[in-house]
């Protein structure tokens, strides 16, 4: 049997322990966050959990539905980045930085497929009749940034420039966060380290992470409403949503890009 030894108590009290300092990771992370945040801008929560209740109903057929002839191929897009999103703000808020950044990298993924097949149905409709391996070799991540570098159209300027400036590269975010390296930092396991030395790049990165899960959930919308949903009114709320959350994240924006920077060269430390 296990000893319990200073921080670290054995049994069902580890994980109570553990469940203590992720929500002691919250409360610090939201004070910080309130004392950070302009007047006029929107309560990122608040319009977070609007944007994901939007989704979560366009998700499971709320608003319309394509019957049983239909593959809900789109749909189940909207409800992957939806549940996604949730569970990347819960490993945020707990102080799981690598674990989120892994989860988010996975949600970038499905994002630009949902940006890339708003410009072009081909690519969709490729998509949707592609079996597994096809859809591996054709669509991986880096061919579909490749596909949205390479679109044409005069309207697809912005998307060529998403894909040019994402933010963190596919092969840094795998270096930093998802792959195991030597570089890799223990960034989160605070329970026997001294937190001090890594509080505050943990809190600017939170809210990178936070910034680069409401883009996705903000794009989800904006493909939701597209696609999606058949009704006006519902369809201008969720515009109206979306420019909401634009609004709450633009503030922290810049921060964000500075930091994931600093966070994939390994600076943690
Ligand atoms: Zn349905």
């Amino acid at each position: 049997m296990l000893e319990a030894s200073g921080n670290h108590p054995g049994g069902r009290e580890f994980l109570e322990r553990v469940r203590d300092l992720e929500e002691g990771s919250e409360a610090a992370f939201m004070n910080w966050l309130a004392a950070e945040t302009p007047n006029d801008v929107p309560d990122l929560f608040d319009v977070l959990g609007i944007a994901l209740s939007h989704l979560g109903r366009v998700a499971t057929c709320v608003w319309g539905c394509e019957g049983t002839d239909g593959d809900h191929l789109e749909r189940h897009m909207v409800a992957r980045t939806a549940s996604n999103a949730r569970a990347a703000i819960r490993l945020l808020l707990g102080g799981y930085i690598s674990e989120s950044m892994s989860l988010i990298r996975g949600i970038e993924e499905v994002t630009n497929l949902m940006l890339l097949f708003m410009v072009s149905e081909s690519d969709l409709e490729e998509f949707r009749a592609a079996v597994y391996r096809a859809r591996e070799a054709d669509f991986s991540p880096r061919k579909v940034l490749g596909k949205m570098r390479n679109l044409q159209g005069p309207d697809d300027q912005e998307l060529r420039e998403l894909a040019d400036k994402s933010p963190v590269s596919y092969s840094e975010f795998s270096q930093a966060f998802t792959h195991f390296t030597r570089a890799w930092s223990p960034a989160s396991y605070t329970i026997s380290r001294k937190v001090e030395i890594v509080e505050p790049f943990v809190k600017t990165v939170t809210l990178a992470g936070l910034v680069m899960v409401a883009n996705s959930v903000s794009a989800a919308l904006i493909f939701a409403a597209e696609r999606l949903i058949l009704q006006t009114e519902e369809m201008a709320d969720a515009t109206v949503t979306n420019l909401e959350l634009i609004r709450a994240t633009r503030a922290y924006q810049e921060v964000s890009r500075v930091e994931m920077r600093l966070s994939s060269q390994g600076t943690a430390e």
